[in-house]
């Protein structure tokens, strides 16, 4: 008759995974009656001679994993149910990570009835290694999501935000919680949420991967406050299993814009006066000289204004200039342009004037200026008087040059110079 333990253990060596029967002896102790040479690599544990089994599993399984391991046992001895447990061996090569599941069974030997327990194991050091890997890099990739500069958000092909990062909660004042499952749209303004979907499934079928947002036009996400936040975008496209998957790299960029607004004011606006400068003054009768509109043109000229700096002193002086120019804009029409056109002369377009008309509003002005017919309070305490003496001229039928038209404006404005000047002239 073959004997029960030798039967197991030409059954066990054969197979590639560790096994060992464990049992218990009449002292109530775990041994193993039989395992496989794969079980005593698992342990670090040396192959005694077969006729020492059963072994006490103690003297198989290092301390560090024995309690563990006995514990389960011991459960599935009293339960009988089978059980799952993953254990680390540290051996001279390293650490070698077991999956081990333990199941009862029962047998007859010599005529009485047995339980034991199946332990087989398999290596997943590999599996582990991977895995830890993949953890390791996943936290990687989260701490620089986490602490870029810009905010980062990811949806998946349904437009729903997979990935918020930290400084998408700062820049929108939502947080990660709130938004993940939320359709993007709810970053967007409300004008614009309507031709999103469609925008993202043209960019999901052209065979660009990334590119900027619209490079011409301003573009704005929407503040959980409502307000509008102007922004830089880039947006890749990325396949994760067969799915499409869209990343948005978001800038905010409310100071470089309010800078650009800022430059964009000061290459228009004269610094003291605060007026359209002569370059913006030029840009728009130029335009206007494009159509064939009526169009008058003035040149105002401040009568010895060297002397009102002489003896009051360049800050009066100063304060005169913006005088003119708050006067000279109270009076403009909305489609007049009042602009500095350098020292102390000012210009103004009248589109759609006629030569009379224009003349009656320049010699208003000039009265107004005479008879000092407006508020201010004069830093000197006493009012400064000040006259100013104004050529007048209006375009001819289809005539486009600026400069013909101003040198009319000018030479008008000579001659009401040399004519004793506070006195209105066209030309
Ligand atoms: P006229 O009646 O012939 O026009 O005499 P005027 O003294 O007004 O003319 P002129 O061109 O001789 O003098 C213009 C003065 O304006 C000279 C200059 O110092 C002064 N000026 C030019 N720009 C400014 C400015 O921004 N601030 C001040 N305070 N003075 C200025
Ligand atoms: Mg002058
Ligand atoms: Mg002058």
């Amino acid at each position: 008759m073959v004997d029960w333990s030798s039967r197991v253990q030409e059954f066990v060596d054969g197979i590639g995974a560790s096994v060992a029967v464990v049992g218990r002896n009449e002292a109530g102790q775990l041994v193993v009656p039989a395992c496989n040479d794969g079980f005593f690599q698992m342990t670090g544990g040396r192959r005694p001679g077969v006729r020492a089994f059963p072994i006490p599993l103690d003297t198989l399984v290092p301390n560090y994993a024995r309690h563990e391991f006995r514990e389960k046992l011991l459960e599935c001895f009293e339960s009988g149910i089978a059980q799952e447990l993953e254990q680390a061996y540290d051996l001279k090569d390293g650490t070698h990570w077991w999956r081990m599941s333990l199941k009862p069974f029962r047998h007859t030997d010599s005529g009485s009835t047995v339980v034991e327990i199946l332990v087989t194991g398999l290596d997943i050091t590999s599996k582990m290694d991977l895995t830890r890997a993949l953890e390791a890099s996943t936290s990687r990739f989260r701490s620089v999501v986490d602490a870029a500069y810009d905010a980062i958000i990811t949806i998946d092909q349904h437009h729903h935000i997979t990935l918020f990062n930290r400084a998408a909660e700062n820049l929108f004042g939502y947080s990660s919680e709130e938004m993940l499952g939320e359709p993007i749209e709810r970053l967007l303004p409300e004008k614009y949420r309507p031709y999103h979907a469609r925008y993202v499934q043209q960019f999901a079928r052209s065979p660009v991967r990334s590119r900027q947002m619209d490079e011409r036009n301003r573009v704005y996400g929407q503040h959980r406050d409502g307000s509008l936040l102007p922004v830089e975008i880039a947006i890749s496209k990325i396949v994760v299993d067969g799915l499409i998957e869209f990343t948005a790299v978001i800038r905010d960029i409310t100071d470089r814009v309010r800078l650009m607004d800022l430059l964009q004011k000061q290459a228009v606006t004269d610094e003291l006066t605060g007026l359209p400068n002569r370059r913006e003054f030029l840009g728009v009768v130029e335009h206007i000289l494009e159509s064939d509109d009526e169009l008058s043109v003035f040149l105002l000229d401040i009568d010895f204004f060297k002397k009102i700096n002489d003896s009051y002193g360049h800050d009066v002086g100063d304060e005169v200039l913006r005088i003119l120019a708050k006067v000279g804009m109270a009076s403009s029409r909305k489609s007049d342009v009042f602009a500095r056109w350098g020292g102390e002369e000012f210009v103004a377009a009248l589109p759609q004037t006629g030569a009379d008309d224009a003349l009656a509003i320049a010699e208003q002005l000039r009265a107004t200026f005479e008879q000092q017919d407006f508020a201010h309070e004069w830093r000197t305490g006493n009012a400064v008087p000040f006259t100013v003496t104004i050529g007048v001229t209006t375009r001819a039928p289809g005539e486009r040059d600026v400069n013909a038209i101003l040198k009319r404006a000018d030479q008008a404005l000579y001659r009401a110079k040399q004519s004793g000047r506070n006195r209105v002239e066209a030309g």
